[in-house]
């Protein structure tokens, strides 16, 4: 783990550099920045070599051949200087600006660059850190504060909260932290966002082994954060919140729980809910669904062994978890039907799982801060610069169920130029998943060639016409075809409009949260409701990106502000903050009318994008910098306080 980097020296002669940087494999867009950085000098940032910043799907920074070739020159002389005269002692703040408008293909505002610049946190720096203390507070009493869940969100807040000196318990329905890393067990699973942007911005790892690195490796990782940060006394394992109850006489909630050795309760100040929106699996409402006498399973339970071998399996779903475990299950199974109801985009990652080079792992370890710059120019171009071509053109006037600007109907056609290549050799396949929704309305299906060779398999067939029903023996399709199978998997996803479900939570007034929002829930910034005080969500309504960025820069996010709420109540001795309901509407109606107008609030296809009423309590529509901006700080305006 590279929280504090140390590099090792450059050991490799100029013939050596410029071979090393030859191969293809070399990742080229943040090299120049990176030596700009170690030698403090902006002569390494051409303006001409600026790199196509907007375009995710573009290979090496969309430079020509003879572009690229410059930049590898400029980089094996800066890397001969840096080897000859070694690394300038700072950077200056200057170039530092320069070199994240040159990554961005800025110029980036001020906001934009302290926030690119907490990303970027080079010499494993945390600019993210609360800057409070409790004992500022001496006067008051504690603010006790319960996590639940112990994933990926929860860690973080116990951890910044920790760090602030406040007492902390996270309490966590599993036997081990991890979240969906634990919960998720199939095979193939993978993170299928860039790994060298899927971590903590103050606990960046530049070792990962893979582009996209299994389940496992990430589920250490996070482990190594909870021990790193020594959070995982604070957990309470195999523990289940089943209500939660708020008091205004003692501003503390009363918890219920659940444990292998009974029930009891818990007080706190202070609850944050770090569930997750995708840890409730959702099995689909088929006629005669349980009536299957065969085996079955869903993808977030899949068993500890299985044996496929001679056996007749379908897969219902083609979403981002079936497209991992289907060419697994293709594998071993005597044959497999896979039960496509929207066929989804493929974005094409051909590294994906495979190991980085040893090229790229020698850069990680020997160019200052490369692996900061590697994973910011990965962190803008996965976010902020995909999110233009999902806006929708007011003034487009084609069918918006294709595309819904000139940028998307663009994004559409380099991806369908994907498809077609995928299945050139099968045009029966191809009709099959050519989707008919623009691009963006669903997530993407990341994808490294493995799905198309699995449905192309003699074994594997793609059945398209919609089922019927499910019956003891099989699956029936609206053609009446009965279809036999001794296991069915459902890859059908989870209940994600289902926000804290299935806890029973009771704020201010006996306000019961689920019946407040009667199957449409909303938040303040995804993170407070009204009527209940003190209580607050992570990755809760609305805060999702679409884009296929990092969840985790939104966590960074909201354990910031929360943790902002949490100062502020020692500052007024305790107490309670409640979201005002206008201003909690007012936000909403924003929102809601942000979503309308992307690609994914405007397209009818079926998506866990959308809750029951079609209203996207999903999705977070604005860009990243807003998102930061609006939780830098809790204005005391926006609550009712006691
Ligand atoms: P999902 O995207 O919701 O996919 C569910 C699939 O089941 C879809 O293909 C859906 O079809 C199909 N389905 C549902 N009900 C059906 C029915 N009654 N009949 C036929 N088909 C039905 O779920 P997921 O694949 O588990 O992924 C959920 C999210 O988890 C992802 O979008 C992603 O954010 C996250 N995830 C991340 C990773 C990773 O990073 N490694 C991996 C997996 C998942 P429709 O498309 O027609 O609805």
């Amino acid at each position: 783990m590279a929280s504090t980097p140390h590099y090792r020296p450059i050991d490799k002669s100029d013939e050596d550099l410029v071979a090393m940087l030859a191969d293809p494999d070399v990742e080229l867009v943040a090299l120049l920045p990176a030596i700009a950085h170690a030698l403090n000098d902006a002569s390494f940032l051409p303006p001409h070599l600026v790199p196509d910043a907007s375009n995710p799907l573009a290979e090496q920074g969309g430079w020509t051949a003879e572009q690229q070739d410059e930049v590898r020159a400029l980089t094996a002389a800066g890397l001969a200087r840096i080897r000859d005269e070694g690394a300038a002692d700072s950077t200056a703040p200057g170039l530092s600006a320069a070199s994240i408008d040159w990554i961005t293909g800025g110029p980036r505002s001020g906001d934009y660059q302290t926030m690119l610049a907490e990303e970027l946190a080079p010499d494993g720096s945390d600019p993210r850190a609360p800057g409070w203390h409790r004992d500022d507070f001496e006067a008051t009493e504690d603010v006790s504060v319960v996590i639940v869940g112990a994933g990926m969100s929860g860690l973080l807040a116990a951890h910044r909260l920790q760090q602030s000196g406040v007492p902390v318990t996270i309490l966590e329905k599993n036997t081990d932290l991890g979240g969906t890393w634990h919960e998720n067990t199939y095979p193939g699973c993978r993170v299928d966002v860039a790994n060298h942007t899927y971590s903590y911005s103050f606990q960046q790892k530049f070792d990962w082994p893979d582009y996209n690195s299994p389940r496992a490796v990430l589920h250490q990782y996070f482990s190594d954060c909870a021990d790193d940060w020594n959070v995982r006394r604070l957990i309470d394992f195999e523990t289940e919140v089943t209500a939660m109850t708020w008091s205004d006489a003692t501003s503390s909630w009363t918890l219920e729980i659940a444990t292998p050795d009974g029930e009891s309760t818990i007080e706190a100040n202070v609850v944050i809910s770090a569930v997750g929106q995708l840890n409730r699996p959702i099995l689909p409402a088929i006629e005669g669904r349980e009536s299957y006498a065969g085996t079955w399973w869903h993808s977030a339970r899949w068993p500890e062994s299985t044996d496929l071998a001679g056996k007749r399996v379908a897969i219902i779903g083609t979403g981002s978890s079936a497209s991992q475990f289907i060419p697994a299950v293709a594998e071993q199974a005597d044959s497999l039907t896979v039960f496509q109801r929207t066929a989804n985009w493929l974005i094409p990652r051909p590294r994906a799982n495979q190991a980085v080079t040893d090229s790229m792992l020698w850069l990680f370890a020997s160019l200052p801060h490369f692996g900061n710059w590697h994973r910011l120019g990965m962190f803008w171009r996965g976010h902020e610069g995909l999110r233009p071509a999902v806006v929708v053109d007011p003034d487009w006037n084609e069918n918006l169920e294709e595309s819904v600007s000139e940028l998307n109907q663009q994004l559409r056609d380099m991806l369908m130029l994907y498809l077609e290549a995928e299945f050139a050799d099968r045009p029966d396949l191809l009709d099959k998943v050519r989707p008919d929704h623009p691009v963006g309305a669903k997530r993407f299906v990341l994808d490294f060639g493995a799905y198309s060779m699995a449905l192309k398999r003699a074994t594997v067939s793609l059945e398209t016409t919609a089922i019927s029903r499910i019956t003891p023996t099989g699956i029936v399709t609206d053609d009446g075809t009965a279809h036999e199978f001794d296991i069915i998997i459902y890859g059908t996803g989870f209940a994600a409009s289902e926000f804290l479900m299935p806890m029973k939570i009771t704020g201010r007034g006996g306000a019961e949260l689920h019946a407040q929002w009667d199957g449409d829930a909303r938040a303040y910034l995804g993170i407070t409701a009204p009527n209940m005080p003190n209580l607050f969500m992570l990755y809760g309504p609305n805060t999702n990106i679409v884009i296929n960025g990092s969840i985790i820069f939104f966590s960074e996010c909201e354990t910031h502000y929360v943790a902002q709420a949490v100062r502020e109540l020692y500052e007024r001795g305790g107490g309670s903050l409640a979201v005002k309901a206008a201003v909690h509407d007012a936000y909403n109606e924003r929102l809601d009318a942000g979503n309308l107008e992307m690609a994914w609030g405007v397209s009818n296809v079926s998506s866990w994008y959308k809750n029951a009423t079609g209203r996207s309590a999903q999705n977070w529509p604005f860009t990243m910098l807003e998102y930061w901006q609006q939780t830098r700080n809790v204005e005391a305006d926006d609550y009712d306080w006691t």
